[in-house]
């Protein structure tokens, strides 16, 4: 990106977390192009006022509004305009004074301000796959009726979206998306029954928000990313793999239909597909560490455990029947891994959970968004109610 040309204003949704801290990362070595229009938070006031110190936005919002008065006094002395509350979520995803949204948001809790950008046309940066989980048809619907451009920000969906460069007119036969295993790969049920949450939250690979970190030792996230990649790139069931790798070299794989594989590879970090997101087309130079393939002789690959990973098979399920059932098992699933984090529930229960929501809730096949909202919350109060939170 040159200097002469306007800087790209950018929305963070969720800025207080590990995508959105990582992404003001990227916004600040690349201040000549890029500028930070609006922050969001839900309770972190204290580094949400230290961003808009720094950023000076034209706007934050910080969700908890016991909060609203704090960050209020703290920036009286700036222009930054700041609002609380869910719905000003939904205000400032409206605004005409941004191009950017990176939604950064994690879980359900994303959808509203993320469908909102999309009927504003905004170029979407999606990390929060949960949107495209629960209601993915709409979400991918109205993007192209609002010429919205999704550029996913999952590292899975990044190196697929960028294996698909210059491929345009090349149908795709299958993609393989690679998952690390996370900490307990190769265990067994007898010993994932006693695992505690910190014990959970120790990701080999990555260092990630506590939802998506239980969820990729539960296998979880790669059932979730199956279906994002749905819906990202317009693909059949049967089209969507996964590989266990667990140095986590290969980001994602596509084979197209003469069999050739192109792979995008590189050490995990995250603010490489969330830079890449901002600056696509173009790539963006930067002095991040480089991949040497001395260092790792070996890439391994291996087959899921899906007999021990139930929440792999739930996903599948979800994927293949489609309708309101992704969204009911992400629900079921949000409310459980939160009653995890809070020792209320064990390792093996988060299964049990979404499996039990699955079968009760009622399936319907094509959902208003009113009705995946519904299903939302009837799923929430059944997983809550079996878990007796
Ligand atoms: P996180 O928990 O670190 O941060 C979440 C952010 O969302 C915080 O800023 C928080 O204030 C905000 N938030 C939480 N609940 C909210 C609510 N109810 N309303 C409004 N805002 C709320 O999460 P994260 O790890 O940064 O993940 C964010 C999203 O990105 C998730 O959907 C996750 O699956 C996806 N993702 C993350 C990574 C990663 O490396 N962290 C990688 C791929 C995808
Ligand atoms: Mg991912």
């Amino acid at each position: 990106m040159s200097s002469e040309t306007p800087k790209k204003r950018i929305a963070i949704f969720g800025s207080t977390g590990s995508i959105g801290t990582q992404a003001l990362d990227v916004i600040r070595a690349n201040s000549n192009d890029l500028q930070v229009e609006i922050l969001t938070a839900q309770s972190n006031d204290e580094l949400l006022i230290k961003q808009a110190l720094e950023f000076l936005p034209n706007a934050v919002v910080i969700g908890d509004e016991k909060k609203y008065e704090n960050v209020k006094n703290a920036l009286a002395s700036t222009d930054v305009k700041v609002f609380t509350g869910e719905e000003s979520l939904e205000e400032v995803a409206s605004f005409d004074t941004y191009e950017v949204m990176i939604a950064a948001i994690v879980g359900f809790a994303g959808l509203k301000p993320t469908l909102r950008a999309v009927e504003k046309g905004k170029i979407i940066a999606l990390a929060n796959k949960e949107t495209l989980v629960v209601a993915g048809d709409i979400v991918m619907q109205k993007a192209i009726e609002n010429r919205a451009p999704i550029i996913p920000v999952d590292s899975e969906h990044s190196a697929i979206f960028q294996c698909l460069v210059g491929e345009s007119r090349n149908p795709i036969e299958r993609i393989i998306l690679t998952a690390s295993g996370g900490p307990f790969f190769g265990k067994k049920p007898n010993f994932l029954v006693n695992v505690k949450r910190d014990h959970a939250l120790q990701h080999p690979n990555w260092s990630m928000g506590a939802k998506i970190t239980i969820d990729s030792a539960t296998l979880m996230n790669k059932g979730l990313e199956m279906i994002e990649a749905k819906w990202l790139f317009n693909l059949e069931p049967h089209q969507i793999e996964v590989v266990i790798h667990p140095q986590s070299i290969i980001h994602s794989m596509v084979q197209f239909e003469d069999g050739s594989i192109k792979a995008q590879m590189g050490l995990p970090d995250m603010k490489l597909p969330i830079q890449y997101a901002l600056g696509f087309p173009n790539r963006i130079k930067n002095d991040f560490p480089r991949f040497n393939f001395k260092k790792y002789p070996v890439l391994n690959f291996d087959e899921p455990d899906y007999k021990t990973f139930r929440n792999l098979g739930l996903a599948i399920e979800a994927l293949k029947s489609g309708g309101n059932k992704p969204c009911v098992l992400n629900a079921a699933n949000e409310v459980a891994v939160w009653a995890f984090l809070k020792n209320r529930i064990g390792f093996l229960d988060i299964t049990a959970v979404v499996e039990k929501t699955m079968e009760a809730i009622h399936f319907i096949e094509k959902p208003t968004l009113q009705e995946y909202f519904d299903s939302d919350g009837e799923a929430r109060n059944f997983a809550a109610t079996l878990m007796k939170l």
